[in-house]
């Protein structure tokens, strides 16, 4: 019954996370647009209500563990759990395609560490068929890795999330070495492509983790498209609204089968590796 569901949204007072709380509200019965500052979370959820929709919300702030615990402490006093979880809260400056070590380090703790923090402390609030979805992108299809060492260690069958993190840090060392060395990991924008192939490799790995613990909540990753957002500058092939059609897909048509893949905008699976 999608009338008791609730769904949880990261970064979602603007661009496809809004479109997707937008999108969820017309299905789900209780949808938490949540953002890192109160006041444009805010101004999200008015511009909802206007169009008759009505989202709840929650200061959640991605890179804070006392901000995701103090949610976590809310949404178990007001509800059972979480049965569909958004992980869509990320960032990239689109202005620089080759950045500073503090640059890099903050991207890194939006993008990928964040996911290590709501595992621990919103995993356990999760229904027995929950679904995660994570917004990874085509910059995160393990192609873009140009370390023959990190292609071979992120396709093990055995990988684990310890191996996904130091292929992480082993790029924030890399960034401390300059320009060519950051670049020789995935070419320009190699902060961002880095944390999305690690955030869709922590999909798989996340997805067996549950598989072997009995559960039946599915971990799947999404490229939504070139969306045209704040991020892009306004750039890309489609709109917010499109962009969200299949990270939505995820979250309420596909089947529940459906479970450590990595879907295209067009809602279709592709081969990751
Ligand atoms: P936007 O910049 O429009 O939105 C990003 C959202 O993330 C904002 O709400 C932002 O909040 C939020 N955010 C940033 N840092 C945090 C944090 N620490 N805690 C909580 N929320 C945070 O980008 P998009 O809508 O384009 O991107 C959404 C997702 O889709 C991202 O993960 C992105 O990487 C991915 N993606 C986008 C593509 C595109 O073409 N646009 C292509 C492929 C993937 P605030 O307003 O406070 O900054």
């Amino acid at each position: 019954n999608m009338e008791t569901k609730v769904a949880v949204v990261t970064g979602s007072n603007k661009g496809i996370g809004f479109e997707i709380v937008k999108g969820l509200c017309r299905k789900i019965g209780a949808v938490y647009l949540t953002a890192r500052n109160e006041e444009r979370g805010r101004e999200a959820v008015e511009k909802l209500e206007k169009l008759g929709l009505r989202p709840l919300f929650h200061v959640l702030d991605v890179t804070d563990e006392t901000s995701i615990q103090e949610f976590a402490n809310y949404i178990s006093t007001h509800h059972a759990g979480i049965d569909i979880l958004v992980n869509n809260a990320g960032i990239l400056d689109f202005d620089k395609s080759v950045t500073s070590y503090e640059d890099a380090k903050r991207l890194m703790d939006t993008n990928f560490y964040s996911l290590l923090s709501i595992s621990k402390i919103l995993y356990p609030l999760l229904s027995n068929n929950a679904r995660v979805i994570n917004m990874s992108s085509d910059w995160g299809l393990l192609s873009n890795i140009r370390k023959q060492v990190w292609l071979d260690t992120l396709v093990k069958d055995n990988l684990t999330t310890v191996e996904i993190s130091q292929f992480v840090e082993d790029f924030l060392q890399a960034v401390k070495n300059g320009k060519n060395s950051f670049v020789s990991f995935a070419g320009h924008y190699s902060d961002y492509k880095v944390s999305k192939v690690a955030m869709s490799a922590l999909t798989f790995v996340q997805q067996k983790e549950f598989i072997k613990q009995g559960k039946d909540i599915s971990v799947n990753c999404v490229h939504p498209g070139f969306v045209k957002t704040d991020m892009t500058k306004g750039m890309g092939d489609f709109s917010p609204e499109r962009g969200a059609k299949a990270p939505l897909y995820l979250a309420v048509d596909a089947p529940q089968s459906l479970k450590g893949t990595f879907v295209w905008h067009d809602c279709h699976q592709v081969n990751w590796d």
